[in-house]
């Protein structure tokens, strides 16, 4: 019986998760989650899952939820996901915010003992050695839900470090991946949310298409596998089939395949070292590989010399990001701003090397705030 916690649980990955608990039945009990806005959803999760303890988005309809639930405790907002990290019973916390928001959410359970498993990449890419740190203190466990980590994960599993040469990360290239630059010059937002492969929240599906999600996704690699930045390469893979290649020293090469479905790194996660029956239908095709197009993909660049230059700047290149993908969102801004937002707001800032969370949670906050002053107005 495992003992679940869920942020994020109305989010894509959140109910991604919640239908794999449902499909083993009798190996899990959630203990506490974090809902969202649409409540018709949160019921049918509440209804289902019976948690102890449930974070609302605000504190508008807690009245509302507490008449309804009387056995269930409600919390709200940033302080009530923190609360939900912090409960008082060890269990597996299952980490599918999108964007900083996760971060403290994550620290907070670390120093409560609780395990860790990781869909919100954003917690390493800020904080990733301040994590490290904490996950050694409380001797507690990290797993990647990403699908490329999920990967990693399984081709490095039973491997000695030292035998490693390289990490590979396979990248779809979005939605867009067939336009040329000036041809992204018009591009819609409803155009950019059409993933041609998974099926994702909005955020990190515009991320697939300014190919930041892969620059998070090497700097969230950086930090799990302890890999320096020089041994983790991207390429480009249409079919998203192979998720992660691991290349060894003697000349071996070892990759993980499967249907692109984030279930089966959820999965895996939740009932690591087990693995549970499902979807086998995997037929191999012609598979492509094409090298990383950097000109194509500027944002990917950037990743690299912001993780190599460490301390607060992928803080600054995430949070530039975050705010620039907000305003696209909303149409504030055209798809290409958004690189030029990140690279401007990255060349601009100072590095502060070695930065406390406090310096981090600061820095997004002024970085994503000044951002949208100024875009929001236009
Ligand atoms: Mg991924």
């Amino acid at each position: 019986m495992k003992s679940i916690y869920l942020l994020g649980a109305a989010g894509s990955i959140g109910l991604q998760t919640l239908e794999v608990l449902k499909e083993n039945p009798g190996s899990y009990q959630v203990i506490g989650l974090s809902l969202g806005s649409n409540h018709e959803i949160n019921h049918e999760i509440l209804d289902t899952f019976q948690p102890k303890i449930a974070c609302l988005r605000t504190e508008s309809h807690l009245k509302a939820y507490q008449e309804a639930y009387p056995t269930i405790r409600f919390v709200f907002g940033d302080e009530g996901l923190l609360d939900v990290a912090d409960y008082n019973e060890p269990g597996l916390f299952v980490n599918a915010l999108s964007g900083s928001a996760g971060l403290m959410p994550t620290v907070v359970a670390i120093m409560s003992g609780k395990d860790i498993a990781l869909a919100n990449k954003e917690t390493l890419v800020m904080a990733g050695d301040t994590i490290k740190k904490l996950i050694k203190t409380y001797d507690v466990k990290l797993y990647p839900i990403d699908s490329e980590h999920s990967a990693l994960w399984q081709t490095l599993r039973g491997e000695d470090p030292k035998a490693i040469d390289k990490l590979v990360i396979t990248a779809s290239g979005g939605s867009f991946r067939h336009l040329n630059r000036t041809q992204l010059k018009n591009v819609t937002v409803k155009d950019a949310l059409k993933h041609p492969n998974w099926s994702m929240g909005d955020k990190i599906t515009i991320d697939s298409a300014t190919m930041m999600n892969k620059g998070l996704e090497v700097i969230e690699a950086h930090h799990l596998f302890d890999m320096p930045y020089e041994k983790i390469e991207t390429v480009l893979h249409d079919e998203s089939v192979v998720h992660g290649l691991t290349y060894f020293i003697d000349g071996t090469i070892k990759a993980s395949l499967s249907i692109s479905d984030m279930k089966i790194p959820i999965q895996y996660a939740l009932f690591y070292p087990e693995r549970r029956p499902y979807d086998k239908s995997l037929k191999l095709t012609n598979l492509s590989f094409k090298p990383m197009d950097f000109v194509r993909f500027p944002l990917l660049k950037l990743a690299y010399e912001v993780g190599k230059a460490g301390g607060i700047m992928p803080t600054v290149m995430n949070a530039a990001n975050e705010a620039a993908v907000h305003l696209f969102l909303k149409e504030n801004i055209s798809f290409l701003e958004i690189e030029q937002i990140v690279m401007n707001t990255v060349k601009m800032h100072q590095l502060i090397e070695d930065p406390s969370i406090e310096e981090i949670i600061e820095t997004d906050k002024k970085v994503q705030s000044h951002i949208r002053k100024i875009y929001e107005k236009r």
